[in-house]
């Protein structure tokens, strides 16, 4: 290995810049060391452990070692030592020389070769935030759901993600080529030539149809029988507003609050800040309605050590089934009251709707309205110009979709959140893998909730929207307008695909199908079949 190092050196151009001719002879040095290979030797007399567990037994002890290191460059030269091992390993294992693209991260900047994948045990909703600005191609984590809301991050930055694989961090390789196929939920690591260039003309084929797709951008989503649907995009970050413009979003059906309140180290979003991140979704949307949510906090979604008391929400025996959403705002009067009056003063530049996260109880919706009533005239009182917001709740809860007659006159719309509601019926932590298999929106249960709020909603004269993950998947598109659905709001990436779907449906064809697809599993089974 130090001679292929050595030739790599010696065949280095006059173009390369001098950084990577002397990242080489680090490398050099390193696997040189006696404190790596000395020892390794040790492990391998002294314990009988195989070389490739000896290296990385060793490495695990210099490891250590440097992540004590007071210097925070020594420190970071961990790096170089993990990528040094496993070439080690990979020369071990009688692979072919990885060349420039094992020198890891800085040799890639240089080289400015291939694109990159993170692959982690888990992370955090919060932690891809970070990543928004196009860093990875694609994640692949252990751990989590589907509707995880690191998924559900990933989905929204339209890049491709797998997430609980349950080894893939300790399987997968730096440097190992690796495909990832978020459709079918699959990884491959290091892909045969041929299957290399199978999934290189599916990406080409799914370009080709993106291009395709974005030419119904303008195309109003009319079904075959002349059913409008309103289609509404589910954003994260005020600066998503121009992506969900652009896919032909006709406004913004749920906007995560949540996320500006994260990675702020213990520092909540003053009313001012928070004032002008809602107003900049509001003049990005030019007009059409902005539906914001206030914070569900909570689950999967914690919020630093120092908010909200100290340590009150850490530890939490169940966090799904914790402090969570509404009952963290009505538990922190205060700081709700200033989402309300932010809120409030972003409505007089453009239509708002607020939407509260899991109510479960009627008294929650009334202590909203009497939060709301006292900073309304907080703000007449100061003279702040307001707009007309309208009130609505979050149907996520079976508890709240079941005494929906008794909220609804409480109310101006209705929104589904299905990532909680089948997570709160089917009992299914949404962030668990382990049984992510029984996480099933075909739930006759789920199917049945959906079908009795849609109904009762519409009777009641007010509107109902879809924004869980279900809304932007075309499997469910026409079980939904067969239920009577005419909002959906998704992903901005998922708006043309869906659109195409509704524009060759008929929502009269479809409602005939669902009796029979409400009333038994199997009968469910088949009629989903028959549906798609
Ligand atoms: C939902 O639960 O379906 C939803 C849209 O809210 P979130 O995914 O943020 O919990
Ligand atoms: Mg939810």
């Amino acid at each position: 290995m130090a001679e292929e190092l050595i030739r790599l050196r010696a065949d280095l151009t006059d173009e390369a810049p001098p950084e990577l001719g002397a990242l080489l002879d680090v490398h050099l040095m390193l696997a040189r060391d006696d404190a790596l290979c000395e020892s390794a030797l040790h492990w391998i007399q002294e314990r009988r452990y195989n070389a490739e567990w000896a290296l990385s037994a060793q490495l695990e002890v210099l490891a250590r070692q440097f992540d004590d290191m007071e210097d925070e460059y020594l420190r970071e030269r961990k790096v170089d030592l993990e990528q040094v091992v496993g070439r080690m390993l990979s020369t071990l294992a009688g692979q072919e020389s990885p060349g420039m693209a094992a020198m890891g991260q800085g040799a890639r900047d240089f080289a400015g070769a291939d694109p990159l994948v993170l692959v982690a045990a888990d992370i955090s909703p919060a932690d891809m935030l970070g990543f928004r600005d196009g860093v990875f191609k694609g994640f692949i984590t252990d751990i989590g759901g589907k509707t995880s809301h690191t998924a559900i991050v990933a989905r929204s930055m339209d890049i491709p993600a797998v997430v609980g694989t349950r080894e893939a961090s300790r399987l997968i390789r730096q440097d190992d080529c690796v495909i990832i196929d978020g459709d079918a939920g699959a990884v491959i690591v290091n892909p045969s030539p041929i299957v290399l260039e199978e999934y290189r003309f599916r990406q080409r084929q799914a370009e080709l149809e993106r291009a395709r797709l974005s030419r119904l951008r303008h195309t109003r989503a009319v079904t075959l029988d002349g059913q409008s649907v309103e289609m509404l995009a589910n954003i994260e970050l005020p600066q998503d507003a121009q992506g969900a413009v652009e896919a032909g979003a006709e406004g913004v059906g749920l906007f995560r609050s949540e996320f500006l309140f994260m990675n702020r180290g213990g520092q909540l979003p003053a009313e001012e800040e928070q004032f002008e991140a809602y107003k900049a979704v509001v003049m990005g949307m030019q007009g059409r309605p902005v539906t914001i949510r206030t914070v569900d906090v909570g689950a999967d979604k914690p919020l630093e050590r120092s908010l909200g008391g100290e340590g009150r929400h850490d530890h939490v025996l169940n966090p799904a089934l914790g402090m969570r959403a509404i009952r963290w705002s009505l538990s922190e009067p205060g700081m709700f009251r200033q989402q309300l009056r932010a809120i409030l003063r972003a409505s007089a530049h453009g239509p708002v709707r607020l939407l509260v996260p899991m109510v479960t109880h009627l008294w929650e919706i009334k202590q909203v309205h009497e939060c709301l009533a006292r900073v309304r005239s907080q703000l007449a009182d100061g003279q702040v110009a307001i707009g007309h917001v309208e009130l609505g709740i979050m149907i996520e809860v079976p508890a709240a979709a079941l005494i929906l007659p008794s909220l609804l006159p409480w109310v101006d719309f209705i929104s589904i959140g299905t990532n909680d509601l089948i997570q709160y019926t089917l009992a299914i932590d949404r962030a668990d893998e382990s049984v992510a298999h029984l996480y099933d929106p075909w739930h006759p249960a789920v199917l049945g909730l959906l079908e009795q709020v849609i109904r009762q909603t519409r009777a009641a004269g007010k509107s109902v929207c879809v924004c869980g993950e279900m809304a932007g998947d075309t499997l469910f598109t026409e079980t939904l307008l067969a239920m009577g659905l005419r909002s959906f709001s998704m992903h901005p990436a998922q708006i043309a695909t869906v659109k195409q779907r509704i524009l060759r449906a008929d929502t009269a064809r479809l409602a005939s199908t669902l009796g029979s697809l409400l009333t038994s599993e199997q009968l469910a089974a088949a009629s989903a079949q028959e549906l798609h």
